[in-house]
């Protein structure tokens, strides 16, 4: 079995502006260190909106925090006339490591299919990011496909464009439980998520299926992150409303392992 560093990610969304994002991430790293934080045990990776990413770069830079950053989109294209996007290039120049690639938000509130998310994978890679390629069925979708159909479909078109052996990170988030304040259970999500690990071995192989981080995203907080964490197949948590919490997200990344 390969060893995975748990990974928990906070996805701000559209909030903290950025001299908001200089606290906060000073707040956060100071909650860490006072809870003797181990940093090589859990991987504690931020995505403030791309106008944060400049003051938050700098000051993991000057204070050598173990913070990792990320962005929560990147465009398709690598450069050109294309107003109002932000190039994988953009990103990786500023120290950025993650993208989230496929939010639903996105999906739905900005018409991403399959096929952007596949050239944003793609594009992600490009420019040495890593993707954290987000996957997950709506209640309708439960109903009519069942659990893991609607997912494992959309992770294998996401990876269409991308070979076995490249850096992703998978995040499991049943659209229901985004924002709901209902997570799921962490068996469904052990179920979806064993699933996607599956899907993986197929497109990619053992190997590389057995080193991909596979995270859960929903409604997840300080009272229920250790449930899911059990769980085998799922490897840490994409964070939203709950990541805008100092305390609260300090705790997630702190989950009782
Ligand atoms: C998300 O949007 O990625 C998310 C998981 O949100 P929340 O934690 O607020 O449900």
């Amino acid at each position: 079995v390969t060893a995975r560093t748990p990974l928990i990610a906070g996805n701000w969304k559209m909030n903290l502006d950025h001299l908001q994002s200089i606290a906060f991430v000073q707040k956060l790293a100071w909650s860490l260190k006072d809870a003797k934080h181990d940093y090589s045990a859990v991987e504690a990776v931020v995505f403030p909106p791309f106008t944060d990413l400049r003051s938050v770069q700098t000051l993991l830079d000057a204070d050598k925090l173990q913070l990792g950053l990320g962005a929560q989109d990147l465009s398709a294209h690598d450069s050109g006339a294309y107003t109002g996007e932000i190039s994988g290039a953009f990103l990786a120049k500023l120290d950025v490591t993650y993208v989230i690639v496929g939010h639903s938000e996105r999906r739905t509130l900005h018409a991403e299919d399959d096929e952007v998310v596949a050239a944003k994978v793609a594009a992600a890679h490009r420019s040495g990011l890593v993707p954290v390629v987000c996957v997950g069925e709506t209640a309708a979708d439960l109903e009519e496909h069942g659990p893991s159909a609607v997912p494992v479909a959309q992770l294998k078109a996401a990876l269409a464009q991308t070979p076995a052996g490249a850096d992703i990170v998978v995040a499991y988030e049943p659209v229901w439980a985004i924002g709901s304040g209902t997570a799921a259970t962490a068996e469904q999500a052990e179920q979806v998520c064993a699933a996607l690990r599956d899907a993986l071995r197929e497109v990619h192989g053992a190997e590389s299926a057995g080193a991909t981080r596979i995270l859960y995203g929903g409604s997840v907080k300080a009272s229920n992150i250790a449930a899911f964490m059990r769980e085998p197949n799922v490897d840490g948590a994409l964070v939203g409303g709950a990541s805008l919490d100092v305390d609260g997200f300090a705790s997630i990344v702190r989950f009782p392992s």
